[in-house]
C-alpha cells in the first residue's frame, strides 16, 4: 500500500545528498508578488506553472477542490490575507479549469460514497443533526467561469483586503494549459 511513498522516500534521500535542490533556492517572499489560488487538479501541477512561466519562488500558491472559496472566513482567504500582510503579496489570481471535478459534484449521492468506504451511517446521521449541510459543504458549481467570478468578489469585497491588491479571475484548460481571463483589474 505505501510503495509510491517508499519510493518518494528514497528518491528524497538521494535528491538532498546530490544537492539537487540548489537550482530551486530562493526566499518565502513571492518574486512576483502574487497569490495564485487553484484547484488541486493534478493535471495541474506542472502544467499551469509552466505554461504561465512561474518558478519557484514567484508566487504564494493556494489550492482546494475547485478553487471555491464562498465564505469571508475560511481557511483560502486567510490564507491570501497572510500573504497579503506578512509576506508582501499584491495580486491574486484565482485559476478555476475547465473539465473540474467539481463541476459535476453529486452531493446526494455523497453521503452513500462515504457509508461504502466504512464511514458508519450513525456517524452520517449524527452530523446531519449537529446542522452539517452535505450539500452547502461540498457542492461545486455549474459553469467555472460563474465559480471563479464568485471567488473573486469574496476576495475582492473583503473587509480586510487592502484596496491596492488586485484580484483577477482566470480559466485555464488543464489539457493545454491555455488561459482565458474572466476578469481582471488594472
Ligand atoms: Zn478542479
Amino acid at each position: 500500500m505505501t510503495v509510491h511513498l517508499d519510493e518518494m522516500l528514497a528518491f528524497n534521500k538521494r535528491f538532498v545528498e546530490q544537492k539537487d535542490y540548489v537550482p530551486y533556492e530562493t526566499n518565502s517572499v513571492p518574486n512576483k508578488k502574487m497569490i495564485v489560488f487553484t484547484c488541486m487538479e493534478s493535471r495541474l501541477i506542472e502544467l499551469l506553472l509552466r505554461s504561465l512561466n512561474l518558478k519557484n519562488g514567484d508566487v504564494k500558491m493556494i489550492k482546494n477542490a475547485g478553487a471555491i472559496i464562498r465564505k469571508p472566513f475560511d481557511s483560502v482567504m486567510k490564507s491570501i490575507l497572510v500573504a497579503v500582510y506578512e509576506l508582501q503579496a499584491e495580486e491574486v489570481a484565482v485559476i478555476g479549469h475547465y473539465d473540474c471535478g467539481m463541476s459535476h459534484m453529486d452531493t446526494e449521492l455523497l453521503p452513500e460514497k462515504m457509508i461504502e468506504k466504512g464511514i458508519p451511517k450513525e456517524t452520517i446521521d449524527a452530523l446531519k443533526h449537529a446542522g452539517i449541510d452535505f450539500d452547502d459543504e461540498f457542492h461545486g458549481f455549474d459553469t467555472v467561469e460563474e465559480s471563479v467570478q464568485q471567488s473573486v468578489n469574496v476576495i475582492r469585497n473583503h473587509p480586510l483586503l487592502p484596496e491596492y491588491v488586485k484580484v483577477h479571475g482566470l480559466v485555464i484548460d488543464p489539457g493545454t494549459g491555455g488561459v482565458d481571463v474572466v476578469t481582471r483589474e488594472v
